[in-house]
């Protein structure tokens, strides 16, 4: 036999694409799967699954690469089982212009490790006065706008991006905040902040601003696409449900860590724990998960969000806000969702995989025969620390903590990651 052919005996491949699930044996050479069988053996407990897509993950490039390179960025991706992540543009100069964007993304793609999703700007420097010229962006395939970090405040500006990027199926990635409630908060308004006695955020804040979105979407153009990231709060979700029902193009996000953690983490651990949205009260993360289990939530993302120590080591009040989250993004996305939701495996990584790869227009992740190597083995049984990372910063409350389920391998056009460390044959 050809010795560049490996076989991964008793595997079970998890294949959302084609809605399988069953054990199997699969050879592969360097560059492709060669063939799938039943298996021959016993189970192994390892599972195969397609590569990750990641649709919200900072960069920090250009600007602020104290926090985060292109390549450790994308490291930290791939030792998560993330092989495609979307770029988010809050950067300085923001993503705002197709030469800077395609620079950037070229740069981080020319590494061969995960692929980058460029979401530039919908309104020129984030300000949310002015469009950016969705069409040349288009023009070059770039279909997926955000001004992450911020909201689009302008609603003339929000009404005018949906009747332009409707013409080619675009969708604006809205980060649902209204500013003047959000103001000067920095956790939870409730448990959070008088504990902390720091001032808080309502979670108003969030759902009032979805409501916006939701009328301009349905006053202007009606065929666009809206998706909501990052939602904290269950009435958020059920408004942006409500919407999809009515007919209207509306989908969301959550984090893993909405979903596994609550204001009391905060409270406890400090900055560490601080992220906009903010960490809510344990009977809205709790709505959150029978959410996600009910099918009302579309995908979940990381909102990687890597911060030097310098600027999170601080008073709560001025620390900045965000956490890590590629590396984990697997296992605590699995933990809470298979255990605590009883989901299906299958359904947990379709929202990881082809979910979010439909909301970017992109080809969905798939392991077949011919296909690029695009697959992470991924033990769920393996116990572990959180203890180190890839990323440039460490700013995570997992970091740490033991963990159920760990990334063994990852191939993405050949294999990159093998426990621990990268490979490149
Ligand atoms: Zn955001």
């Amino acid at each position: 036999m050809d010795e560049t052919i490996e076989i991964l005996s008793g595997v079970r491949l998890i294949n959302p694409l084609s809605d399988f699930d069953d054990i199997v044996d699969i050879a592969i050479d360097r560059h492709s799967v060669k063939w799938i069988r039943k298996a021959s053996g016993s189970p192994s407990g390892l599972w195969l699954i397609p590569g990750l897509v990641d649709m919200h993950v900072h960069l920090r490039t250009p600007g602020y690469q104290d926090a985060e390179t292109l390549e450790t960025g994308l490291r930290a991706a791939i030792a998560g089982g993330v092989t495609s992540v979307g770029m988010m543009p809050n950067t300085t100069p923001a993503l705002d212009s197709l030469t800077l964007t395609m620079e950037v993304a070229g740069r981080g793609n020319s590494l061969g490790l995960a692929e980058i999703e460029p979401i530039p700007c919908v309104t020129a420097g984030r300000r949310g006065e002015h469009c950016v010229d969705f069409e040349e962006f288009a023009e070059s395939g770039i279909t997926c706008f955000s001004d992450d970090g911020s909201p689009v405040e302008s609603s003339t500006a929000l009404s005018d991006a949906f009747q332009r990027i409707a013409a080619f199926n675009g969708v604006v990635i809205e980060h649902p905040e209204v500013t003047s409630l959000a103001a000067g908060g920095a956790v939870n308004l409730g448990l959070a902040s008088t504990e902390t006695e720091s001032p808080g955020i309502p979670e108003s804040a969030e759902y009032l601003d979805v409501k916006r979105c939701i009328d301009i979407l349905r006053n202007s153009n009606n065929s666009a696409r809206l998706h909501l990231t990052h939602l904290s709060s269950p009435e958020s979700i059920r408004l942006a449900h409500q919407a999809s029902l009515e007919g209207l193009r509306v989908t969301c996000d959550v984090t893993p860590h909405h979903l596994a953690l609550n204001e009391g983490e905060v409270i406890a651990r400090g900055p560490v724990a601080k992220m906009n949205p903010p960490l809510r009260s344990e009977e809205s993360r709790k709505m959150l998960v029978g959410m996600v289990r009910d099918g009302m939530v579309s995908a979940v993302a990381s909102d990687h969000a890597p911060h030097p120590a310098c600027r999170k080591n601080l008073p709560l009040s001025s620390a900045a806000f965000g956490i890590i989250g590629l590396e984990t993004l697997l296992p605590v996305t699995l933990s809470i969702l298979g255990g605590e939701a009883g989901m299906y495996p299958m359904d947990i990584i379709r929202l990881l995989t082809t979910a979010p790869a439909e909301i970017l227009s992109k080809e969905p992740p798939e392991i077949a025969p011919e296909k690029k190597l695009n697959m992470v083995l991924f033990d769920p049984e393996h116990r572990w620390t959180y203890s180190s990372t890839f990323s440039r910063s460490a700013n995570s409350p997992f970091f740490g903590r033991k963990l159920t389920g760990k990334v063994l391998r990852v191939w993405f056009g050949r294999e990159l990651y093998r426990e621990g460390e990268f490979v490149f044959v």
